[in-house]
C-alpha cells in the first residue's frame, strides 16, 4: 500500500481541519483529492510529507510512520506544495541542484527529470523567465529528484491557461504509469481528465470514495414529479433517457433518467404535450457530480 491514512485528525487551536480521515491509495494509481476550498486537502497533505503533524491517528506512506519514520517517509515522497515556493533568480538547473544535494542525487539525474518533464527548451532560463505552465513543471521535476514512489501535488494545474492544464495532464498522467500519484483539486472535471478514483472532501469529512467507472455508473438521476391526474407507467416510459418508473403514491412518480443532464424540463415539456399539470417537479440528488456541486456551490 502506498498511501495509508487512519483516523487522521488535525485540530488548528480551536479550529477542526479534519476529522478522522481513513483511505488508501494503491500503486500505481492516480488518485485526486478534490474537495472545495477550506476542505482540509492541503493540511492532510502535509500531514503525508511529513511538514505537519497530525493530532491524532497513523499516517504511513510505503509502509512508514509519518510520526517515526520521517526520513523513509521524505525518501519515498515528492512533494509539489501549493504555492510552490519558486526562486525567481534562480536559473532551472541552479533551483534543482539545490534539492539535488540535499537527496544526495547526481548531476545526470538532474538532466533526467528535465527532460522526463518537458523542460529542455526553457531550462536554461530563470524561474522568473518562465510562464507559470513551465514553473509547475519546474516544481514536478524537483518532486521527481530523488525518483520517489509517491508523488502529492497539491492544486498543481490551478493557475494555468487551458494548454498548458492539457500539458500538465498528460505529464501527470505518463507519470502515474509508474508511480502513485495523490492529487488535490477542487474541479470536477480534473478527476475526470486525469483520475482512476476520486476521494472527496468536505469540511475536514470524507463524503465519497469511488473509482471513475463507478462515478460513470452513478450517472443517473430521479426526479420526482407530482400529476394532477393518473398516468400509466408505460406511458411515462416514453420520456427520453428513462430507465425506471415508480408510482410512489397518489399521481407521484420516481422516473430514473440515464443521464446527468438534468430532465426536468423534458417531464415538464412531456406534461404540456399531454395536456397534464404539474403539482410538483424536483429532482433527487443521486449520482456523485449533484453531491459535488451541492458541496461547492
Ligand atoms: P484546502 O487545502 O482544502 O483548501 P486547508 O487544508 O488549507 O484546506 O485548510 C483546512 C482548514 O484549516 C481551513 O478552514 C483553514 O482555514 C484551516 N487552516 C489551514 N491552515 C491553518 C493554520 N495554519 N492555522 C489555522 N487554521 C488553518
Ligand atoms: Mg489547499
Amino acid at each position: 500500500m502506498s498511501i495509508e491514512v487512519t483516523n487522521i485528525s488535525k485540530v488548528y487551536g480551536t479550529q477542526k481541519a479534519l476529522h478522522q480521515i481513513s483511505f488508501k491509495v494503491n500503486k500505481p494509481e492516480i488518485v485526486g483529492f478534490l474537495g472545495p476550498n477550506g476542505a482540509g486537502k492541503s493540511t492532510m497533505m502535509k500531514i503525508l510529507t511529513t511538514y505537519l503533524d497530525a493530532t491524532e491517528g497513523v499516517a504511513k506512506v510505503n509502509g512508514h510512520d509519518v510520526n517515526t519514520n520521517t526520513k523513509q517517509v521524505q525518501q519515498s515522497v515528492g512533494y509539489l506544495p501549493e504555492h510552490n515556493p519558486l526562486y525567481l533568480e534562480q536559473y532551472v538547473r541552479e533551483y534543482l541542484s539545490f534539492n539535488a544535494q540535499v537527496y544526495g542525487v547526481t548531476k545526470s539525474r538532474i538532466e533526467e527529470v528535465i527532460t522526463l518533464t518537458g523542460l529542455t527548451p526553457e531550462a536554461h532560463k530563470t524561474i522568473g523567465q518562465l510562464s507559470k505552465g513551465y514553473r509547475q513543471r519546474v516544481g514536478l521535476a524537483n518532486a521527481l529528484l530523488h525518483n520517489p514512489d509517491v508523488l502529492i501535488l497539491d492544486e498543481p494545474t490551478t493557475g494555468l491557461d487551458p494548454n498548458q492544464l492539457v500539458d500538465i495532464r498528460n505529464l501527470i498522467k505518463s507519470i502515474g504509469k509508474e508511480k502513485t500519484v495523490f492529487l488535490s483539486t477542487h474541479i470536477m472535471q480534473e478527476v475526470e481528465a486525469m483520475c482512476d478514483r476520486v476521494i472527496i472532501i468536505n469540511k475536514g469529512e470524507i463524503v465519497a470514495n469511488k473509482t471513475l467507472k463507478e462515478l460513470r455508473d452513478d450517472k443517473e438521476q430521479v426526479v420526482i414529479v407530482a400529476f394532477d391526474y393518473r398516468v400509466e407507467d408505460a406511458f411515462l416510459l416514453k420520456l427520453p433517457k428513462v430507465k425506471q418508473v415508480k408510482n410512489t403514491h397518489d399521481f407521484t412518480y420516481e422516473i430514473t433518467f440515464d443521464t446527468a443532464e438534468d430532465m426536468r424540463s423534458h417531464v415538464f415539456d412531456f406534461a404540456h404535450d399531454n395536456e397534464l399539470k404539474i403539482l410538483q417537479l424536483n429532482q433527487k440528488n443521486a449520482s456523485l457530480e449533484s453531491l459535488f456541486r451541492e458541496l461547492t456551490s
